[in-house]
């Protein structure tokens, strides 16, 4: 439903881009529609800053095309003024205020100044603008990074990792923050490597697994998509770490979790068949289940189901 409202801010058709021999983003048709936080979530190294900076005419992709508010990705100068972004840690001077650093970049940019005690209220950051850059925390400099990229009022925000290094609070308070900006109206696209920490804020999920895209859609979506989990427990907890080899050798994802084992089941066709055979597999190894459930997933076990199946 959300995506048939309006015309999506971002397309792409089999975007591709490669560095010599290595494809870091490989036939993306991603498209985030008007108005949603879109988490962009991959591992490291699955080709998501590389993503954002071809959105951002940063890089030239080698094959596959995009439009970017409605715009060609081939022509970024027509819809990069509506864009704010933050892809690497922004060059802020250290000795000056955050409202002198805004300053700075409404000068360059010829953006009013009136802008700059709206942008710091929205990032939180009203009452602290008068202080030095290089006293601002993690979390107020990654603020600061958002407050500078909404100056000149666009239209969509991207944002590489802005949760990366922060602790828990600094975690909540980004998620709040996004939220908050979503709610003016903006479309917010941001990456993360842990879907955790995003999965909450997010109306619509892009995930990638080396450079390839896994799914699409909204989270409930994802959920939805056959995302049980087994749960087993063993007579010995001696025996567990064999039974997660037992599970993997049939080729699904298990992962000890305290004393029970546990395997996302978003992968898995057959159910009963794989049960049966995990069942078996553990009697020929003397291990003794003494339970086998099959709960309601959660959303890593989709995404680990999906990543493990790419
Ligand atoms: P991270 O979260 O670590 O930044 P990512 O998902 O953003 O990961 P990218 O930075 O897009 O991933 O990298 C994807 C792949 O492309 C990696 O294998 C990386 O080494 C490679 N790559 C990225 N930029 C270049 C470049 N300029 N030259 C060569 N290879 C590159």
């Amino acid at each position: 439903m959300l995506e048939l409202m309006t015309e999506p801010v971002v397309v792409t058709h089999s975007l591709t881009k490669r560095y010599g021999q290595r494809t870091a983003v490989d036939g993306l048709d991603m498209h985030v529609p008007a108005g949603v936080v879109a988490g962009f979530i991959g591992a490291n190294g699955a080709g998501k800053t590389t993503t954002l900076r071809m959105l951002l005419g940063l890089v030239r992709p080698s094959a596959g095309t995009a439009t970017v508010l409605g715009h060609d990705l081939g022509d970024p100068s027509s819809y990069l003024r509506k864009v704010g972004a933050l892809i690497e840690s922004p060059a802020f001077y250290p000795g000056l205020s955050g409202e002198r650093n805004l300053k700075v970049q409404t000068s360059l940019g010829g953006i009013p100044e009136r802008r700059i005690p709206e942008v710091l209220e929205v990032v939180g950051l009203a009452d602290r603008g008068g202080d030095a850059y290089k006293s601002y925390s993690l979390g107020m400099k990654q603020r600061l990074g958002i407050a500078s990229a909404l100056l000149g009022e666009p239209e969509l925000l991207v944002l590489d990792e802005p949760t990366n290094g922060l602790d828990p609070t600094g975690i909540r308070d980004m998620r709040e923050l996004l939220r908050q900006v979503a709610d003016t109206g903006l479309t917010v696209l941001v990456s993360s490597h842990q879907l955790v920490e995003l999965e909450q804020v997010c109306d619509w999920l892009v995930m990638v697994d080396a450079g390839r895209q896994v799914f699409q859609g909204t989270t409930s979506q994802l959920l939805a998509a056959g995302s049980d989990r087994l749960v087993l427990a063993t007579e010995h907890s001696r025996d567990l770490d064999r039974l997660v080899a037992i599970v993997q050798a049939l080729g699904a994802l298990a992962s000890r979790q305290g004393r029970k084992v546990h395997v996302p089941l978003g992968g898995v066709d057959d159910v009963t068949t794989f049960l049966a055979g995990v069942n078996r597999a553990a009697m020929g190894e003397a291990i003794v289940l003494v339970e086998i459930a099959v709960t309601a997933g959660t959303l890593e076990d989709r995404y680990a189901s999906l990543v493990g199946a790419a």
